[in-house]
């Protein structure tokens, strides 16, 4: 797909820039699409639109949100409209096995769209209490933020993307979205789904763009708020500015999540289970939330690590495409070379590698790793400590629960983690004790209704849910 034209201002414009951004497959390693790179100008463009569109006396922003509501229904109904065409093109650019991209990044947009709508409609937006020094009465009233911009990763293009436009426009927000350069030609079908809705021009905006183009979008004068999605480095940046502009900001950062096996549990069972492996390996491990360190105990630890590495020796590899593939490609090449150089690493720091660690021998073309477990793994060592975002997992070994606790905590990052037990209670009880954003029972994944976010090196404040709807409104008292 070649395309040659940003979304802004409610249409298709011609950029002010002529640089361009070509896709490669991370398959077949050929390109096969480009787009325009927004500069500074054209996200100056797209924020104009945009604050046009919510500064106007009758526009958007000031609708009932019972009307907005209807208008984002409508642009559920047209991503829908889409939803394979925009699954297989999110698989295209970056691998992930297509029965995730259908089941996740095909369907989650038009969810949460009708999600935060029906959201925003659940609440009145003043009320008013008696001040508490008995003297009189006070209105508090809620309103939009402003102007969003919003930032996402390629990881998850379109889902990642929906946590912020979704819940920004429901809230009567007006955005400017830059998606990810690796993943720009999804977004195409994501602007042709916001115009055939009728959403009011300017309302939603996109900028295909990288490192200039978001930094502009990040310090632009008329934007209110940020919503970035990405890694910690660049969370940090943007942070950095934000904290300049003084300009509110919710970061979704990086993880390193654990998963810990409790001794009550069936490991061969457990860790053949479909919910461990899409915990440990979802999206062939390019996914934040993932568990990657396993806290195996002592008592059970050679059993752990046996199943563990007849699980991931069983993981289908191959072609994105083909429903039966669990592990597609790396992203890129210069990624598949950071996951390699992790595998370098490991075996220099000295952990015992089980299996994996090279190329896999029947996919000659495209970025693949090898399913790679790693066992004794020291928690200090730089592959239990940072970010792989591949094929790669860590067995480490605890001797109690609470010795799990500390290993888990015993890391920068604070997004997710996981728990597998025959006891709910007493995975629950675990769970309380560690400190992340998420964590998991026995292998349920995202609930989209509930906050998401990270602690620590993961991030800053929440999606999702009514309290990531109300990040994107402010509040304003009236003393009566
Ligand atoms: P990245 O940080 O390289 O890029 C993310 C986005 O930021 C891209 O759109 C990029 O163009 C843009 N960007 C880069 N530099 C910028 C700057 N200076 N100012 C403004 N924007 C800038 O991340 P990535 O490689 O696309 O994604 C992978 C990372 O995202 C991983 O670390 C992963 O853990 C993280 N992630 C986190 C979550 C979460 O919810 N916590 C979810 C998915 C991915």
């Amino acid at each position: 797909m070649e395309h040659d034209r940003l979304f802004m201002g409610g249409g298709w414009a011609v950029p002010h820039s002529t640089a361009r951004i070509p896709v490669t497959s991370p398959r077949s390693e050929q390109p096969i699409g480009s787009a325009p790179e927004a500069d500074a100008e054209d996200v100056d463009t797209a924020v104009s639109a945009a604050r046009a569109a919510f500064d106007a006396p009758e526009g958007w922003a000031h609708w009932e949100p019972a009307r907005r509501a209807e208008a984002l229904n409508g642009f559920a109904d047209a991503l829908e409209a889409r939803s394979s065409r925009i699954a297989r093109q999110v698989t295209a650019q970056n691998g992930m096995p297509v029965t995730i991209s259908e089941s996740v990044e095909g369907r989650a947009p038009a969810f949460l769209l009708r999600h935060a709508a029906e959201l925003s409609t659940r609440a009145p937006l003043e009320r008013v209490q008696e001040r508490a020094d008995g003297t009189g009465s006070t209105l508090i009233r809620q309103e939009p933020v402003g102007v969003v911009g919003a930032i996402a990763p390629w990881n998850f293009p379109q889902s990642l993307a929906a946590f912020k436009y979704a819940f920004a426009l429901a809230a009567g927000c007006t955005v400017v979205l830059k998606p990810s350069p690796e993943t720009v030609l999804d977004s195409v079908l994501l602007a042709d789904a916001a115009m055939e809705a009728g959403l009011p021009a300017g309302v939603m905006n996109i900028v295909f763009g990288g490192t200039e183009a978001g930094s502009a979008l990040v310090a632009h004068r008329d934007v209110d708020k940020i919503g970035f999605t990405g890694s910690t480095a660049v969370g940090r940046v943007i942070a950095e500015s934000c904290a300049r502009l003084l300009r509110p900001v919710t970061l979704e950062l990086g993880g390193k999540s654990a998963a810990v096996l409790l001794d009550d549990v069936d490991v061969e069972a457990v860790v053949h289970s479909p919910a461990f492996s899409a915990m440990t390996m979802f999206s062939s491990g390019q996914t934040c939330w993932a568990s990657t360190r396993i806290l195996a105990p002592r008592s059970r630890y050679e059993e752990s690590v046996e199943a563990l590495a007849s699980m991931m020796d069983g993981l289908v590899v191959g072609d994105p495409f083909d429903p039966r593939t669990q592990i597609g490609p790396m992203v890129s090449e210069k990624h598949r070379t950071r996951v390699e150089s992790y595998i370098r690493k490991g075996v220099e720091e000295g952990a015992r590698l089980v299996t994996g660690g090279g190329r896999p021998r029947h996919m000659d073309t495209g970025w693949y790793v090898e399913p790679t477990l790693f066992a004794d793994v020291d928690n200090g060592s730089a592959i239990a400590q940072e970010e792989i975002f591949g094929p790669v997992l860590c067995v480490i070994p605890y001797e109690d629960d609470a010795g799990a606790v500390r290993l888990a905590d015993d890391s920068s990052y604070g997004l997710s983690g996981s728990v597998w037990t025959g006891d709910t209670d007493r995975g629950i009880a675990l769970a309380r004790r560690v400190r992340t954003g998420v964590f998991s029972v026995n292998g349920k994944r995202t609930d989209l209704g509930a906050p998401f976010g990270g602690e620590k090196n993961s991030g800053l404040g929440r999606e999702l849910g009514a309290e990531g709807l109300a990040s994107y409104r402010r509040l304003q008292s009236i003393y009566v």
